[in-house]
């Protein structure tokens, strides 16, 4: 017999684990005690040395589905044997700093969906059932430690029995905090498109008719209010469009289990997996054939599907007739996903029918998080929101307290404490008033939750971010300006736990670049502290700036006029039929006498600019449009061709990558007639994967650095980024790219913490 003493971190609290190893230990006849602190859990045992052994073991391989170990570490103890009787839970103790993880909010668990399916169950169509391992945190969590006072639920008395369930260690809802049932908890209400309450005796049952006769209801689900309609009624899709204003946006789909999906999509182990997984979130699946309406998702070879993440969700799939439905964030394009119910009226009453709300707020926005499987078995996360954060990152290195304000459009912002990131939600673009309102209150929210106070802040380099033009006005702090694409390349090297000198492959839509140009299509060499800009792309130019980004005409039209002159006319194109005389003529002489035009080595933009010259995509209704309709016709076929012929120039120690001999050839396939516009894209994607491969190995031969960090916006593109690992890989290189945050600016955050860390000095 033996005595022990251990210290567990990781998410701990809040997810069941101390019934769980009570009930553990006493499998093994061990006794001691466990007990909560801010660190995570403390525990002693007593018992058989093998027995000891064995239940750490199990605690590590067996514990609840939403808990995390981070680690399990042994500490010394004086205890002797015999001070035991039994196995207890002792009382929380709480240090001054928290440290314990706030866990992210989680799908409904088995055991839960049962009850909530059987009539004979007090909790009989209960649409706010939970237990220790599912149900809703992060966005009901007001302060830490969580515990039900510091929650949205606070205001909701737990009933007797209720109150039983939740002080009973062998029960499954023993500190379940958000525990409830129809007698004590939040109820839902529904309400009618001008808000007058609709009394009804089953509102379910009455909203699933509904939807079934065609109505869009605005439903409150976890992390915020969606946009809910019947998937196979092409006539309400289209309408939700119009009233959405939204001609080509994918909408995204839910439905019941991975056996209905499968149904209606291709679906890998990988993806089901993914899928079921308990953060729910949102995966892009490739069609199966034509069984759903294809205004749900325009010119694209994927859907994104999810299952549910409420039990309220279950609910309204409950219906033979019911398969699919649009599960759309609740808000008016531009602006945040609403969440709050007086909020939902006023925002969202030109769309919706009905609003199915109910009393449990949501303290804090989440939308869903979306993932895509790379090649069918990688996971990889596109949007990082519901279910995964505020959940930390983990890196190599001990980091300075510091906060980052990430980038513009697909913002994240994010805070760093020894070796952790805590990444916040997709916050969105805070070019939007509301949005970047909600990016501060966010600020201050999680340095509370996480009790972390920064000693320094960083920011993007760009002179007209919004979120870093208010840290260089506001904040006290020291700033630190990170370079967009430097920030891009740490933000891989920190996810893969790198540290060493890397070679960039950054792939991108905008970035302020160093020489005071947009940047976007580079090769850096560097490490976290400094980089080099070792490859480019040849400039293009934006007619107009920003305009430009939203009509990728304009791009099509300069990269004609850069490559061929005052002969580019003499080729009889698609895309001149989509200008005027006017048009043509102003544009020619601002890219004449660049005129209102920026120049850029962005590849995102060369992407657009070949979707315009291809007839595919002249002007956009959301960000990438125009690039993920040239992959679109790809059909996610992976295949590679021949490349176009293209040029890598030696000027001023950077490799250029020329694509003017590209857009001589896709020119003259395109007047030819030759080929078909999916085969050029093809060709094209091809090149540019090529190119990767040919412009990496010489600066590798040069360099002797052997491995490359695939990341940027344009590596959404499955194709390239597919195409590009297998040459690399082929040519013999380590190849790093993003699964646990996105490869677009919403892994900006991270990267800048690390970059401002190196630049720091030690604390
Ligand atoms: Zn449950
Ligand atoms: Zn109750
Ligand atoms: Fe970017």
């Amino acid at each position: 017999m033996v005595v022990r003493s251990y210290r567990i971190r990781g998410i701990v609290q809040g997810v069941g684990f101390r019934p769980f190893v009570h009930r553990l230990a006493s499998q093994y006849q061990l006794k001691g005690w466990i007990l909560n602190d801010s660190d995570g859990v403390l525990l002693e045992v007593e018992g058989k040395k093998d027995d000891i052994n064995k239940f750490i073991s199990d605690i590590n391989e067996k514990h609840p589905t939403i808990a995390k170990v981070d680690s399990i570490e042994e500490i010394e103890t004086d205890s002797k044997v015999g001070l035991y009787k039994d196995f207890v839970i002792r009382n929380s103790v709480q240090k001054e700093e928290t440290k314990t993880l706030i866990p992210p909010d989680t799908f409904v668990c088995k055991d839960c969906i049962k009850e909530l399916f059987d009539k004979n169950n007090r909790r009989y169509h209960y649409p706010f059932i939970n237990c220790t391992n599912c149900g809703p945190r992060y966005t009901i969590i007001e302060e830490m430690p969580y515990d039900r006072v510091g929650t949205t639920m606070k205001k909701f008395e737990m009933c007797p029995q209720c109150k039983r369930e939740y002080e009973d260690i062998n029960n499954r809802r023993y500190h379940a905090q958000p525990n409830a049932c129809p007698v004590c908890g939040p109820q839902l209400e529904l309400l009618n498109k001008v808000g007058e309450k609709v009394e009804i005796e089953d509102i379910v049952d009455f909203c699933k008719e509904q939807l079934l006769e065609g109505k869009i209801l605005a439903v409150k689900s976890i992390g915020g209010f969606h946009l809910v309609a019947n998937a196979l009624d092409d006539v309400t899709v289209k309408r939700l469009r119009a009233l959405k204003k939204r001609d080509s946006k994918p909408f995204a789909l839910m439905m019941n289990d991975v056996n209905t999906v499968k149904k209606y999509m291709e679906v890998s182990e990988a993806e089901a997996d993914i899928l079921a997984s308990y953060q729910r979130p949102i995966v892009l699946l490739k069609k199966k054939g034509n069984l759903l309406p294809n205004s749900i998702a325009p010119n694209n070879p994927s859907f994104g599907v999810m299952l549910p993440s409420a039990p309220l969700h279950y609910l309204l799939l409950d219906d033979e007739k019911i398969d699919a439905l649009i599960m759309t964030s609740g808000n008016i394009s531009g602006e945040p996903i609403v969440f709050k119910n007086d909020h939902a009226l006023d925002k969202l009453h030109p769309i919706a029918d009905y609003f199915l709300i109910n009393n449990r707020d949501i303290h804090i926005r989440v939308d869903d998080s979306i993932v895509r499987c790379v090649k069918g078995n990688v996971g990889t996360l596109v949007r990082r929101a519901r279910g995964f954060a505020p959940y930390p990152i983990k890196v190599s290195k001990k980091l300075n307290r510091i906060f980052a304000f990430g980038s513009e459009l697909k913002s994240t912002i994010a805070l760093s404490k020894e070796n952790e990131v805590f990444i916040s939600q997709h916050i969105g673009d805070v070019k939007n008033d509301e949005i970047f309102n909600s990016l501060l209150k966010c600020k201050n929210h999680l340095e509370k939750l996480l009790s972390i106070e920064p000693n320094a802040v960083v920011c993007d380099l760009h002179p007209s971010f919004r979120s870093s033009n208010y840290a260089r006005q506001q904040e006290d702090l020291p700033v630190i300006q990170v370079q967009h694409h430097h920030a891009h390349m740490a933000s891989c090297m920190a996810e893969n736990n790198l540290d060493e000198k890397v070679i960039g492959v950054i792939l991108d839509g905008t970035g302020y670049g160093m020489d005071g140009t947009i940047w976007g299509g580079e090769f850096l060499l560097g490490d976290y502290k400094e980089f080099k800009r070792v490859g480019k792309l040849r400039g293009l130019f934006l007619l107009g700036g920003d305009k430009a980004v939203k009509e990728p005409i304009r791009i099509g039209f300069n990269i004609l006029y850069e490559v061929f002159k005052e002969k580019m006319f003499d080729y009889d194109l698609p895309i001149y039929k989509h200008l005027s005389d006017q048009e043509k003529k102003v544009y020619y002489r601002m890219s004449e006498k660049k005129i209102n035009a920026f120049e850029t080595s962005s590849m995102g933009r060369l992407f657009d600019g070949i979707s315009a010259i291809l007839g595919i995509c002249h002007k956009i209704e959301y960000e990438g449009q125009a690039a993920i309709e040239l992959e679109g016709i790809l059909n996610r076929e992976f295949d590679i061709l021949n490349p176009f012929n293209y040029e890598i120039v030696e000027e001023s120690e950077m490799y250029i990558l020329d694509y003017k001999p590209i857009i001589v050839e896709i020119v003259n396939l395109l007047i030819s007639n030759k080929e078909n516009i999916s085969t050029i894209s093809r060709k094209f994607h091809s090149t540019i994967a090529d190119a990767i491969g040919k412009i990496v190995k010489k600066i590798s031969v040069k360099t002797g650095v052997s491995s490359v960090v695939l990341s940027g916006g344009v590596f959404m593109n499955e194709y390239l980024l597919t195409n590009a690992i297998s040459k690399l890989e082929n040519e013999g290189f380590k190849v790093y790219f993003h699964k646990q945050v996105p490869t677009n600016d919403g892994g900006i955050s991270l990267g800048q913490i690390m970059i401002a860390n190196s630049n720091m000095e030690e604390y």
